[in-house]
């Protein structure tokens, strides 16, 4: 009976060891997809995909951040557009 404990013993702690030593190499992966590298558009310089701003020029690199950047740019750029169609403005920057 001890016999046999022992054994399961053994058995179950080198499972544990195993799926610990598992668990280990997820995270590493978790980590590896983490610190995935991308080039700055603007300046080529690689920037890590946890920044969100290149170091260099400061140009936007997170895409989702630069999404948001590029749908106010829009906006804004319509906007700006429109008041500078306008008659009176014109007169104004012209003179
Ligand atoms: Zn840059």
């Amino acid at each position: 009976m001890g016999r046999y404990i022992s054994l399961l013993g053994s058995e179950s702690s080198k499972e544990l060891a195993r799926l610990s030593g598992l668990k280990i190499k997820e995270e590493e992966e978790k980590d590896k997809v983490k610190i995935t590298v991308e080039m700055c558009s603007r300046c080529h310089t690689k920037v890590l995909q946890t920044m969100r701003y290149c170091p260099t020029c400061g140009n936007v690199v997170d895409p989702e951040t630069r999404q948001k950047i590029d749908e106010v740019d829009r906006v804004l750029e319509r906007k700006l557009l429109r008041i500078l169609r306008k008659p009176e403005i014109r007169t104004m920057l012209l003179s």
